[in-house]
């Protein structure tokens, strides 16, 4: 930001003043199959501002463009725009980290090859960085959530599908290709149901959202005697997770079945988790670690007993204090981060 060398030798003081306003807000973004959230976020991690819209990825990539860029406008309209330093998104993958171009994204169809970093970039102004979610939601939590100020940390997201991020010294780690912390394909079940990827009884088959409804709609196929189908008015397909968990808090011997298969397969994931990164905080969110709340315990014993003998007594599972905002509030971390890089 010093232009004039000149500068340099003749001041009093041999001091600059600062050519540029301060760096006091960025952007940052979440882009999901369902919703696309923006938001305003200060140096404490505060979300100052933020909203919604429907991201509706069959009504066509540059339509949802348009209404994220809105959205950003919005968003950023309260402040100076020289005192926010640049955007952020996090979003639903897979990605190619270098250009945030779509590889044929699950949650996303028509995307594929598409990516929304220069057209922003452009009609906002701004730096616009895309990056993995997950990896950002473990950026958060060692920022501001369960870890904070944690230098190796292992964030678990356990919903629908069942992703994975990690900081080790304090950096995130991306891999050579940008898919590191794939933690939903850890081979935890041998033999067990496979993801949709089609591994062979990883974690995600097992233990996300949609493994744990297609293990009951088998169970269902099967000619198990079970209460879940009623809960869903008798249709197989409208079972879903939030369902085995109250047929199995009640009881219901399919459900109960179920859900010892899930948290036998969550502490065999986090106790290789634990054993292979020696992560000071693992932390989990999503809507199957709510459902997991009353087995926490449990499962706790579990992870206990499966690791390392180290981790005798000190096993670090905490469930994230920052919920659904904690791919948004990573997004912000690293937008700072990228803008404090640049001015510094
Ligand atoms: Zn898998």
């Amino acid at each position: 930001m010093i232009s004039a060398s000149g500068s340099y030798s003749d001041g009093a003081s041999g001091r600059i003043p600062p050519m540029s306003s301060q760096i006091n807000y960025v952007l940052a973004g979440d882009i999901g199959g369902t919703n696309m959230r923006a938001a305003l976020a200060d140096r404490t991690g505060s979300l100052v501002a933020s909203g919604s819209v429907a991201t509706e990825p069959e009504r066509g990539f540059e339509l949802a463009e348009d209404r994220l860029r809105a959205l950003f406008e919005e968003m950023a309209s309260g402040v100076p725009r020289d005192e926010v330093g640049g955007v952020v998104i996090s979003s639903a993958g897979p990605i190619d980290p270098g250009t945030g171009i779509y590889v044929y994204p699950p949650n996303l169809p028509g995307w594929h090859g598409k990516t929304m970093q220069p057209g922003l970039a452009e009609s906002l102004d701004m730096r616009v960085t895309i990056g993995h979610d997950a990896t950002l939601g473990a950026l958060a939590e060692s920022r501001y959530g369960a870890g904070k100020g944690a230098h190796h940390l292992v964030y678990v997201t356990l919903s629908t599908g069942v992703g994975g991020g990690i900081i080790a010294n304090g950096q995130m780690v991306t891999g050579a290709n940008g898919h590191a912390g794939e933690m939903g394909h850890l081979l935890v079940r041998p033999g067990g149901q496979s993801c949709n990827v089609g591994c062979d009884g990883c974690l995600e088959g097992i233990a996300s959202g949609g493994g744990i409804a297609r293990a009951a709609q088998a169970g269902i196929e099967a000619g198990r005697d079970t209460s879940i189908i009623g809960m869903s008015g008798g249709d197989a397909a409208a079972v879903n997770a939030a369902m085995v968990f109250e047929a199995a808090a009640a009881g219901d011997a399919l459900a109960v079945e179920i859900v010892d298969i899930v948290i036998d397969a969550v502490a065999s994931g986090f106790a290789d988790i634990l054993n292979t990164l020696d992560p000071e905080y693992l932390v989990v969110g999503g809507g199957v670690t709510g459902s997991l709340q009353p087995y926490w315990s449990d499962l706790h014993a579990l992870i206990e007993e499966k690791a390392l003998p180290h981790f005798k007594g000190r096993v670090p599972l905490h469930v994230s204090p920052l919920g659904d905002d904690v791919s948004l509030v990573g997004a912000a971390a690293y937008a700072f981060d990228l803008a404090d890089s640049k001015s510094g």
